[in-house]
């Protein structure tokens, strides 16, 4: 008990010369749960703006660029649920919507089957213009039941997850014609050959990806360039072991650390695992986690050089934000969103050069655009 009463003792002491110093304290959010959105809240509540400052002050000092939301963008595009976001090598944003499709409490049976009608007959698959969120380019009708997830690899090729079909598509660029696909069209199921309600996509530059496989499965499958299964990690699960997931939503590669970040929304955390890109035999340890048992979901993450950005939470939840975190440590380092806030954010995506952030939203369905700040120009 002594030991306790002096750790705090000394721990209230380091915080405090933080605060002095200007500098937020250091929590390892992997062991301090709660931690994770209460400092979200913090953030984001009304009298937050000394927290802010602070957490401004100690951004700046670690070279984290703020997301600031760019007035207007996209505000005339009509779309339906706004599912999935990515970038194309150019950088014009890509989504993947709904149209009048909706998912609501008929469109699956127990089973997993859908439930609704025929291939959604208008183009779900729209390329943006960065500059100001106008439709370049649509395809994708009469061809796609429930849409999910969207990534733009690195050669252009675009991938597709569509929750109804429980499969995954690859569009090589130009293409309509799927060049792959894997699972069968409105089977679900849990072998190496079927999927169930698959979420998200991760390419490496090598051509190996990853499916989150998904809403009943809860376990991502590794596949190498050549499309064959080579790995499998994960399961369903609420315990909070390191491969106990509870729908895996969106998921991103960062290749130098060799590493791939999984929001595991009902969970409510992020986990980073190996990727077993150098280490086949590494592939799904347990590498850095930001959890929080208690508040909002995680729906989606993306890679930012060394950063990690993610969204989560919803309008209901109080906790609808966007966020920065230490991809090493599993430090939150921002909270950020437009500045009327997110009611339900699903998807976010970074432009190549690191400079666009842009998120996609269901209800009310719509893409923004946020550029990074430079910090070297605070
Ligand atoms: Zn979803």
């Amino acid at each position: 008990m002594e030991v306790i009463f002096w750790l705090r003792i000394l721990t209230a002491i380091w915080c405090l010369s933080c605060v002095l110093g200007g500098r937020l304290p250091v929590y390892d959010y992997s062991d301090l749960d709660d931690d994770f959105y209460s400092e979200l809240r913090n953030l984001l509540d009304g009298n937050a703006e000394r927290k802010i400052k602070q957490q401004n002050d100690w951004t700046r000092a670690h070279r984290v660029s703020h997301p600031r939301e760019v007035k207007g963008w996209g505000s005339t595009l009509n779309l339906g649920q706004v599912s999935g976001v990515s970038v194309d090598p150019e950088g014009r944003p890509v989504v993947f919507h709904r149209a009048s499709r909706k998912w609501d409490h008929t469109t699956f049976n127990s089973t997993h089957h859908f439930q609704g009608q025929g291939p959604i007959d208008e183009d779900v698959v729209m390329v943006l213009d960065p500059q100001n969120g106008d439709i370049l380019k649509s395809w994708g009708k009469d061809m796609f039941y429930l849409p999910h997830g969207i990534t733009v690899d690195q050669k252009g090729n675009t991938w597709l997850t569509d929750v109804a079909l429980h499969q995954v598509f690859k569009f090589t660029p130009g293409s309509e014609k799927p060049e792959l696909t894997l699972g069968e069209a409105k089977t679900p199921g849990a072998d190496d050959v079927h999927m169930c309600k698959p979420t998200s996509v991760a390419v490496s530059s090598t051509g190996d990806f990853y499916v989150a496989d998904g809403y009943c499965n809860a376990r991502i499958l590794r596949y190498n360039s050549d499309a064959k299964l080579i790995g499998k990690f994960g399961h369903p699960g609420m315990d909070g072991s390191s491969d106990a997931m509870f729908v895996p939503h969106g998921i991103a590669i960062e290749e130098t650390r060799d590493v791939l970040c999984i929001a595991d929304r009902e969970n409510k955390r992020v986990l980073c695992v190996n990727a077993g890109l150098h280490n086949k035999d590494n592939f799904g340890h347990s590498v850095m986690r930001l959890h929080d048992p208690n508040h909002g979901r995680i729906f989606d993450v993306a890679v930012l050089n060394e950063f990690l950005v993610g969204v989560g939470g919803s309008s209901t939840d109080g906790a609808a934000t966007g966020f920065t975190a230490d991809l090493d440590a599993g430090i939150l380092l921002d909270a950020w969103g437009p500045v009327d806030g997110f009611q339900n954010p699903h998807a976010i995506a970074v432009t190549p050069d690191a400079t666009t952030i842009y998120v996609a939203e269901i209800g009310p369905n719509r893409v923004w655009k946020f550029l990074l700040e430079n910090p070297a120009e605070y």
